[in-house]
């Protein structure tokens, strides 16, 4: 038997809801599996923590959560404590101290769901956007000059290192490998970013050399998006820097139906410390508390965590048993056209997932 130890922060809002529904087919696998165990023990570090404690997490949460295999995140968020307490005193000290650089997200069109881009010849994408998750655009860097003067500025520094650069590159081309995937496109702009994006656009002709058999794409990142929407199924591997890789994992997600579905991964590809896995959706205020929320980008979410761990056939099954609920189509929560609840859509992914085994 392998045991893992898993970290469980079901957050606020529609989080603790679907979670929920994630750990109940986590269940369910381990049942199938017969072979590993998850010990999960669940930390109540949300926006309510952070009204009775002043803080999102206690001063060593850190430490506390170091030790465990992966964690497994709902949404935080709350009308009362403003985004950036919530965001920047959980989410990030998280990916920063735990190493997580990648951020994962999976573009594919599930049968049984709408896109925009359904029925106009792009049933069949399937890719994944790989974005740098620590550095690049989002450095916390700059500064305000002159306020009040015509000649008032802002800056903000861009800082690619090549230690940074080449291990996202590195594991875009490791994962096209590993998963089989014939090409990499990577996001650039060194028509107009003569020094990060150039530095960029070296290191991944340095980097694709050791991959003769994979074929490698550069596109200028505004050509990129254009082609999200006009040629999507070119796509197997994107990866990108941390800006161009925000808009286009959501530009991805829009052409393949919606925020309920989506799932994500913030990876420490090394395994030195656990990885963190959870919806692209947030805390939904407007919708918590009446049991119909989607949960499938939480369940989503504990397949990539399996996947993470060693355990790609339970990835697969899981999305074979979403995908037959959702071409199935009596179960659906609103946000996909139906009436079901949070549990009966869960309920019945659970199900499936036994009669696929
Ligand atoms: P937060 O501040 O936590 O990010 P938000 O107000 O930005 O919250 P989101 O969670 O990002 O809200 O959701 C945006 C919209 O998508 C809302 O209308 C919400 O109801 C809907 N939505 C988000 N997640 C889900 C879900 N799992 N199922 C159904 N609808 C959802
Ligand atoms: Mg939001």
């Amino acid at each position: 038997m392998q045991y893992y130890s898993l970290a469980v922060i079901p957050g606020d809002g529609v989080g603790p809801e679907v979670m929920k529904e994630a750990l109940n087919i986590l269940h369910v696998i381990e049942e199938l599996h017969g072979g590993m165990k998850f010990d999960s023990q669940t930390f109540d570090w949300n926006c309510d923590y952070y009204v009775k404690h002043g803080n999102m997490m206690p001063a060593n949460g850190l430490e506390i959560l170091q030790d465990f295999d992966a964690i497994l995140f709902g949404a935080v968020g709350s009308p009362l404590v403003p985004d950036h307490i919530s965001v920047w005193e959980l989410i990030l000290p998280i990916r920063r101290r735990f190493e997580q650089y990648v951020n994962m997200r999976p573009i594919k069109l599930l049968h049984g769901l709408e896109s925009p881009l359904r029925n106009k010849g792009h049933d069949d994408l399937d890719f994944v956007v790989i974005r740098e998750n620590t550095e690049g655009e989002y450095t916390n860097m700059g500064g305000r000059l002159y306020q009040g003067l015509p000649y008032e500025m802002a800056l903000q520094n861009n800082v690619f290192t090549r230690f940074g650069t080449e291990r996202i590159i590195q594991y875009a081309y490791d994962y096209a490998e590993h998963h089989r995937r014939k090409n990499v496109t990577a996001a650039t702009k060194s028509n107009a970013m003569n020094f990060t994006m150039t530095f960029w656009d070296e290191i991944v002709k340095e980097v694709s050399g050791k991959y003769p058999d994979i074929h490698t794409n550069l596109y200028h990142v505004d050509a990129l998006a254009a082609y999200f929407v006009t040629s999507p199924e070119r796509f197997d591997v994107v990866v990108a820097s941390n800006l161009f890789g925000d808009i286009l994992s959501d530009l991805g997600g829009a052409i393949v139906g919606g925020l309920g579905i989506g799932p994500s991964g913030n990876i420490n590809p090394e395994k030195k410390y656990p990885s963190m896995f959870e919806p692209v959706h947030g805390s939904a205020p407007d919708i918590a508390g009446k049991g119909i929320a989607n949960p499938i980008a939480q369940i989503w979410s504990v397949a990539m965590m399996l996947d993470h761990l060693g355990f790609k056939e339970a990835y697969d099954l899981i999305l074979d048993s979403i995908e037959k609920v959702l071409i199935d189509g009596v179960f659906r929560t609103p946000d996909l056209g139906g009436d079901a609840s949070t549990r009966e859509l869960g309920n019945a992914i659970a199900n499936t997932l036994k009669k696929t085994a």
